[in-house]
């Protein structure tokens, strides 16, 4: 009792803060040169072996017990590249921390001194430059410095800490794949999964939080609408699936407009669209690639149903025979469920940052119609807490200056590392003491 009140009146002082980012402050030289190095280095969904090694190979000098491949992908022979490093101080809640390490298939255009010029051959074996365009480098530096820190501030925090590697994020397989392999059961259940990711909206040195729902689920559709072939001069002898094909891109503009609530949040977008090859040729088929982003997981299943509904419907409309009615493909191990941050959690971790960072640089922000596969962390049926929070990353003179901010995903996106490690690495050490201590 005697030392908790002690640590609580520590935890409380200014020169304790001080204390914290002092050690920050030191470390900031070496993780500003970490960072530099993986984003010079960055690789592919499902190919993170050099970034997951350097992570390992990190934690392990900080005297973690470190596991690497963990992981168990659908395809067969491919190499899951988890990191999983446990550090046990005594009796406490486990606390799973989590970064991910994949960078995307992007020709890097900033013009930084560092930037990526990583060249690779991409799963269909075409030349694709390689950025970390979406920030999984930060997440990484933040996470091997808060690392750092926790491991040298043990009479801080109790119980079991987990800090996690995640392979392919961007093709949301990773985190599954970890799920798969017994991460849970080989590495303790936990109590709570908090991460950050970085924002491309937010100034550094600020921290954005979003109770509830704060991403949306993805699902990845691929439509193909059949019709009979022939003469471009010909109609009347075809049934032509270019007109079909239009019609249903038509049609699913209604699902968001007239059979969905205004207030549930829905996207339905074709992405791209493939169907014959010459001018006077009327083909068997068109292909629609489609993504849908939902919330809530009943809107999710409507907006599925009403696709394939539409589908069949117009080509039945349209004459189409039954034995070539249209084919509606969900992906599933390139779909994934929304991104739910548990309130009571992230209402927490928000209260702990604002007092250490001040009220006004702890911001709570709208939710986001991107996607991620953090949200498989808390399991079927939100078993688990969890919380992503999000990272200012954006100097707050280009903020200021109303240039328009390059999108997480764009070629011109980067994140100003310095000042976003320094409030990573501080923000992460504070969330990991608040549910420790
Ligand atoms: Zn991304
Ligand atoms: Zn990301």
């Amino acid at each position: 009792m005697k030392r908790a009140l002690l640590l609580l009146l520590l935890l409380a002082t200014p020169a304790f803060a001080q204390q914290l980012d002092t050690m920050v402050d030191q470390e900031l030289p070496s993780l500003v040169a970490t960072y530099k190095q993986l984003h010079l280095a960055p690789e592919l969904s499902q190919h993170e072996e050099k970034s997951a090694a350097l992570v390992a190979g990190r934690l392990r000098e900080l005297g973690y017990t470190v596991t690497e491949r963990v992981g168990k992908y659908d395809e067969p022979g491919l190499i899951s590249y988890g990191v999983v490093a446990v550090m046990k101080n005594g009796n406490g809640p486990t606390v799973y921390v989590r970064t991910d390490m994949d960078a995307l298939p992007v020709v890097e255009q900033t013009g930084l001194s560092y930037a990526s010029t990583v060249k690779t051959k991409n799963a269909t074996g075409e030349e694709v430059g390689v950025m970390h365009a979406c920030g999984h480098d930060i997440h990484m530096t933040t996470f091997i410095g808060a690392a750092k820190v926790l491991a040298a501030t043990k009479s801080h925090w109790h119980g079991t800490l987990v800090l996690i590697g995640q392979p392919a994020e961007e093709v949301v397989k990773g985190a599954s794949a970890m799920l798969k392999d017994g991460l849970y059961e080989r590495f303790g259940h936990p109590d709570y999964v908090i991460a950050f990711h970085d924002s491309a909206t937010l100034a550094t040195g600020t921290i954005g939080y979003t109770p509830g729902f704060f991403m949306a689920s993805a699902d990845s559709v691929n439509v193909t609408i059949r019709g009979v072939g022939g003469h471009g001069a010909s109609p009347q002898s075809t049934k032509d699936p270019i007109v079909l094909a239009s019609q249903f891109i038509l049609a699913l503009q209604t699902i968001v407009s007239r059979e969905d609530s205004p207030l549930d949040p829905a996207v339905v977008t074709v992405g791209s669209i493939h169907g014959g090859t010459k001018r006077n040729i009327i083909p068997d088929e068109v292909t629609l690639l489609m993504t849908v982003r939902t919330y809530k997981p009943e809107v999710r299943k409507r907006v599925l149903a009403s696709i394939e509904r539409i589908a069949k419907n117009l080509a039945l409309a349209a004459g189409i025979p039954e034995n070539l009615a249209p084919t509606v493909d969900v992906l599933a191990g390139e779909s994934c469920g929304s991104t739910y941050n548990d309130p009571t959690l992230t209402e927490r971790l928000a209260g702990a940052l604002k007092t250490a960072f001040g009220e006004k640089n702890v911001i709570k922000t709208d939710p986001l119609m991107v996607s991620e596969d953090f949200s498989l962390f808390r399991l079927e049926g939100n078993q688990i807490p969890t919380a992503m929070l999000q990272l200012g990353a954006i100097p707050p003179a280009r903020i200021a200056s109303g240039e328009r901010l390059p999108s997480l995903h764009s070629s011109k996106f980067w994140p100003d590392p310095e000042p976003t490690l320094r409030t990573g690495v501080k923000g992460m050490t504070l969330m990991v003491w608040e549910l420790m201590k």
